[in-house]
């Protein structure tokens, strides 16, 4: 006779709640790395911080436990223009959602209060500064709550671009309602944030979870500008991407309108995007961006923040953007629904002159320029690596990868390099013998046998490895300290003024045990395309158009943006599995009870027609 083990009685519960919920609801088969996890610990009532990339899935992590548990889940979110399709996508899955910020009118409000209040909703999305109401307060002290949900939880750093002051006070939460669980989520990757978050939140006690950074489904391909970047912007586009939505990144507001317009003479359908464009102009493109299918937008860094769209095919870069942070997160909004996507992005020596300048001249103060100018040159480094791009990505974010992903440029067409053992191990020598505590300039300055008056005040003349670089100029030297910064050799320290710091990984090339081979700095070759974003092969065309205008007038019909209906892996899934009947339908990914009764039927009339020509046309082949 064996005793039943309740904990993991209640555990496995749980968790064939939360499967089912996936199965039934979201049409899914199964979790990605690490959402079981943290659905079962809210589940649980315990709290957590969450860490996923963007499209990593951080949504079902608090959707599922506020279907499982009582009550509703309390979902904070500064995106107040997103929270009208987030409630839209996830009424489509049958469930009770509704949300509550400072564009409903009086009368709308009051009566999402009263559904509230009644036991009438699974989700509720809400501006922050609401919940800091004491009408609100009192209004979820009468409600049986699930959970709370805080979306974008780095708006509580007062060090990011994004910081919201009404989210400091979100800790009010804890104290108000100690027993609800809490899950906090971020892309942000940083280890200061999640410091942050952990203590203005009060989150000590929550478990964290930190799924990997990498986009497997992204892929890089960064390259020279030749003498017409545009050109080459428009070979990018006629290799793959003639009828997929995307965003091209460009420096300036007077180019993102020079370009757009540019694309549109060349048969795009693209739109500018930038700050200075009037407000209703903005949303107006923006809004055909998320509603049409094939939209380009050619935008500054002013577009992207909030834009929650899946299917965004590929994110294009005309100019180098400031670090690797801004490019991480901005080719991060491509592949969302984690099809095959293109991260595509030309630079130049212009672009660094620029963005050089740019922070010079900025408002800051010196140790910050310091700091933004090493940040600027990571970037840089991501740019000339010989060596896989994820890999350098993903180690700049402090996160080992296997040596080559075989998705990006670098992995799948080899450029041209030189034996730079000897010139690496002449700089490796310069920052160790420095006691690692210089930065480039005065690095170079000393292998380059400099005498100027900060040589001689710190004695480096003497030094045995001074003057032993005179074989190579200040660029050369430049791009070899770039491309050991860029490949985590070097690390630069921005606290002590871009001091650079030797890396664990360095040893056996100081030791000499190990070559290494560097980028030359020449023009690229054209690069052929590696686009996987084409259709796969078994999948028929006419079908897949058919599907695609069935499912364009069902959003039109509601007024939804199409992957609100089905993304386009569902619609793949119907043309490679050809379902005939409800059933069938069922099994396709992304068909959950609710859109299977919603738009099952029309879209296996679609299936059926096809069926019935291709079988037609069989026949008659065989009758000739
Ligand atoms: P994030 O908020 O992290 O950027 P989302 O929650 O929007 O990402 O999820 C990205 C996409 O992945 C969505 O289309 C979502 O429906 C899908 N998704 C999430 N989890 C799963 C899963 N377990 N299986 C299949 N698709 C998933
Ligand atoms: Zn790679």
């Amino acid at each position: 006779m064996f005793r039943c083990d309740t904990a993991i009685a209640v555990y496995c519960l749980a968790m064939s709640t939360a499967q089912e919920i996936l199965q039934s609801v979201f049409g899914y088969e199964s979790f990605r790395e690490p959402q079981s996890e943290i659905i079962h610990a809210i589940i649980e009532g315990d709290d957590a911080l969450v860490l996923m990339p963007t499209g990593g899935g951080k949504s079902l992590c608090y959707q599922i436990p506020a279907l499982a548990r009582n009550g509703c889940g309390i979902v904070i979110s500064p995106l107040i223009a997103l929270m009208q399709d987030q409630v839209n996508a996830m009424r489509q899955l049958g469930v009770r959602a509704s949300f509550l910020n400072s564009s409903l009118d009086i009368t709308v409000a009051r009566a999402v209060e009263g559904d509230l209040l009644s036991g009438n909703l699974d989700l509720l999305y809400v501006a922050p500064e609401r919940l800091t109401q004491e009408r609100f307060l009192a209004l979820l002290r009468q409600t049986d709550i699930a959970l709370f949900a805080i979306d974008e939880a780095h708006c509580v750093s007062q060090w990011g671009h994004d910081f919201r002051a009404d989210y400091l006070k979100l800790s009010l939460l804890h104290e108000h309602f100690p027993n609800i669980p809490r899950i906090a989520l971020t892309a942000t990757a940083d280890a200061r944030t999640r410091a942050e978050i952990t203590m203005r939140l009060d989150l000590d006690r929550a478990k964290h979870f930190i799924a990997s950074f990498d986009r497997p489904n992204i892929h890089y391909r960064i390259a020279l500008k030749e003498k017409n970047p545009r050109a080459q912007l428009l070979r990018f586009l006629r290799a793959g991407h003639q009828q997929h939505a995307g965003i091209v990144y460009c420096m300036s507001r007077k180019r993102t309108q020079e370009i757009a317009l540019w694309l549109r003479d060349q048969g795009f359908t693209a739109l500018p995007y930038h700050a200075g464009l009037p407000a209703d102009t903005r949303a107006d493109h923006q809004m055909r961006f998320l509603r049409e299918e094939a939209v380009i937008i050619v935008a500054t860094i002013a577009f992207g923040m909030g834009i929650d769209k899946p299917d965004v095919r590929f994110v294009a870069h005309m100019d180098m953007p400031k670090t690797v942070e801004s490019y991480y997160q901005e080719t991060g909004r491509a592949g969302r629904d984690g099809e095959p996507s293109n991260a595509w992005m030309i630079y130049g020596l212009q672009d660094v002159i620029k963005l050089r300048q740019m922070v010079a001249s900025s408002e800051g103060s010196e140790e910050y320029k310091r700091a933004e100018q090493h940040r600027l040159n990571a970037m840089l480094g991501l740019c000339e690596i010989t060596t896989c791009r994820r890999e350098a990505l993903l180690q700049y974010f402090g996160e080992p990868q296997p040596t080559s992903c075989g998705n990006c440029d670098t992995c799948l067409e080899p450029i041209d390099t030189w034996d730079g053992t000897d010139a690496v191990r002449k700089a490796l020598s310069a920052v160790y013998r420095t006691g690692q505590r210089f930065g480039v300039n005065h690095l170079i300055d000393i292998l380059r046998g400099a005498e100027n008056a900060k040589v001689l005040q710190f004695d480096h003349h003497h030094l045995p490895i001074h003057g032993v670089g005179k074989d190579l100029n200040d660029t050369q030297w430049r791009s070899v300290f770039r491309q050991l910064v860029g490949r985590g050799y070097l690390s630069v320290d921005m606290e002590r003024f871009g001091a650079l710091h030797l890396e664990e990984k360095c040893r056996p090339l100081l030791r000499g045990e190990e070559a290494i081979m560097l980028r030359r700095e020449a023009a690229a070759k054209p690069a052929r395309q590696h686009t996987k974003t084409a259709l796969p092969s078994d999948i028929d065309i006419t079908l897949w158009e058919a599907l695609r205008d069935c499912r364009r007038e069902l959003a039109e019909e509601q007024g939804v943006p199409p992957y609100v209906i089905f993304h386009d892996r569902s619609l793949k899934d119907m043309c490679s599995a050809l379902p005939r009947n409800s059933e069938q339908f069922g099994r396709i990914t992304g068909v959950g009870e609710r859109k299977l009764k919603k738009y099952g039927y029309a879209f296996l009339q679609v299936i059926g027609k096809h069926l019935q020509r291709t079988v037609g046309e069989a026949g008659e082949l065989q009758s000739r």
